[in-house]
């Protein structure tokens, strides 16, 4: 992790993704920091970023790096997943893609059940991982930041909120499932919440200070 030129303002921002809503996640949550947030399209950027890394730090790495040099600006990529104690891990990087390369959410969901079958609840701990990096112009990377959120997956989805495995993760300190919460609520406690706050202090600390309020 490096710093930021001292001096060097950072206006706009670039959100690696092309997963629509996870980008309005991200949108909603950066939006207090004094930068503008812009969208992939509205930076003209079309990229498929291969994510082969074996870490979700290296593939917010790869996704921020390539949005920051085709853009020619800052870029913040993220990559995030659930990971499953029951099942060593997974589905881990592999999350969107759980039930093959082109799996929907619903498909994801089923195969976690069905590889959970027969699993006693103590046994279904789980966590959300989101590892973020923001890239400089250059596509050097300047901060990077990984946060997670402890539950456990469910027997039955629960809510229709939210998006990937929400249905399934059980969030014990609020009694419900993530697809049960309101976005808001979902912002507080989730692994993208917490890592964007993280770097959003980081953040204005190399600003110097500015937004650095946030709690
Ligand atoms: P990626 O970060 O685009 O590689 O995708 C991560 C995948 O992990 C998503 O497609 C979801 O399946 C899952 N995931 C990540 N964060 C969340 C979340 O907040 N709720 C539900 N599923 C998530």
């Amino acid at each position: 992790m490096g710093k930021a030129p001292a001096g060097r303002s950072i206006t706009e921002i670039v959100v690696a993704s092309r997963n629509p809503k996870k980008a309005a996640e991200l949108r909603r949550l950066l939006g207090e920091l004094p930068v503008r947030v812009i969208g992939a399209d509205e930076a003209g950027v079309d990229l498929e970023v291969e994510e082969d890394g074996g870490t979700f730090a290296e593939n917010a790495a790869k996704k921020a790096a390539a949005f920051a040099r085709a853009s020619g600006r800052w870029a913040l990529g993220d990559d995030s997943g659930l990971c499953v104690d029951a099942l060593g891990g997974r589905p881990g990087v592999r999350s969107a893609r759980y039930a093959g390369e082109n799996a929907d959410d619903a498909a994801n969901n089923r195969k976690l059940l069905a590889e959970l079958g027969g699993v006693p609840p103590e046994r279904r701990a789980a966590r959300f991982v989101c590892s973020l990096a923001l890239a400089d112009p250059a596509g050097e990377i300047r901060l990077s930041v990984e946060k997670s959120t402890e539950g456990r997956i469910l027997e039955a989805p629960r809510g229709d909120g939210g998006f990937g495995y929400d249905p399934l993760f059980f969030f014990p300190p609020l009694g419900r499932s993530f697809a049960e919460l309101t976005p808001e609520e979902k912002d507080r406690v989730s692994h993208r919440g917490a890592a964007l706050r993280a770097l959003a202090e980081a953040l204005s600390r190399l600003l110097g200070g500015r937004g650095a309020d946030r709690r």
